[in-house]
C-alpha cells in the first residue's frame, strides 16, 4: 500500500479520533462561541453576533482554551456524543461534516494548510462579532441576533465532497464502516 492510499483520518468515525485528531479538526471558525438564545415556546437556537467573554475577536480563538470551563462553565466541550444531539452547530461546522458523513472544504485548514483560509474564505466570525458578551445586557442580547452562522456562505462556493455514507450503530454514533 503507498501513502497516498491511506485515507485522512477526518474519513474515521468520530469516535475513533485521536484526542489530538479530535482537536486539529476544529476549523477555528468561532461561530460555536458565539452567544445563542433558545426561544422558550419552540426551542429553536437563535445565534447572536455577540462573542463569549474569551473569544479572540482579531482571530476566532479561545483565548484561554485549557481552562476555558473553569473561565466559562457553560462552554459546552464538544464529544462524538454532544456532535450528534444537538441542533445548532453550524453548517460549515466540521464536526457536523463529517458525523453526516461529508469531506472537508478547501478552506478547512487540514485542507488548505492554513489558519487564514477559515477568515478569508468568509466562514468565520471574524470581523463580524459586534460585541463581548460581558458588555451586554441579558435582556438586551436579543437584539444582537444574526441569521448567518446557521447558513453556508456563498463567497465559500466549495460544499464539501460526499463521500460514502458512514455506517451508525443503532446508538446513532457513526459505527465502524
Ligand atoms: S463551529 Fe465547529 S469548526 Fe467552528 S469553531 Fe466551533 S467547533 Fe470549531
Ligand atoms: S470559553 Fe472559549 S471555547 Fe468556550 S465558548 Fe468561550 S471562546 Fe469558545
Amino acid at each position: 500500500m503507498s501513502k497516498t492510499d491511506v485515507a485522512p483520518f477526518w474519513r474515521k468515525p468520530l469516535t475513533e479520533m485521536t484526542q489530538g485528531e479530535w482537536e486539529s479538526l476544529c476549523d477555528g471558525c468561532g461561530r460555536c462561541c458565539l452567544v445563542k438564545l433558545e426561544d422558550e415556546d419552540t426551542g429553536k437556537v437563535h445565534f447572536t453576533s455577540v462573542g463569549c467573554r474569551l473569544l479572540r475577536s482579531e482571530d476566532c480563538r479561545c483565548a484561554d482554551y485549557p481552562k476555558r470551563q473553569k473561565k466559562v462553565p457553560d462552554c459546552i466541550k464538544l464529544t462524538p456524543d454532544v456532535v450528534m444531539s444537538v441542533s445548532w452547530l453550524p453548517p460549515t461546522c466540521a464536526y457536523r461534516l463529517v458525523a453526516d458523513g461529508k469531506d472537508l472544504p478547501d478552506w478547512h485548514p487540514l485542507i488548505s494548510g492554513s489558519r487564514d483560509t477559515v477568515h478569508t474564505a468568509g466562514i468565520s466570525a471574524k470581523g463580524r462579532i459586534t460585541a463581548n458578551e460581558d458588555d451586554v445586557p441579558e435582556d438586551e442580547l436579543v437584539d444582537f441576533i444574526v441569521g448567518w452562522p446557521t447558513r453556508w456562505p456563498a463567497k465559500a462556493k466549495l460544499k464539501p465532497t460526499a463521500k460514502p455514507a458512514v455506517k451508525r450503530g443503532k446508538d446513532g454514533l457513526p459505527g465502524k464502516a
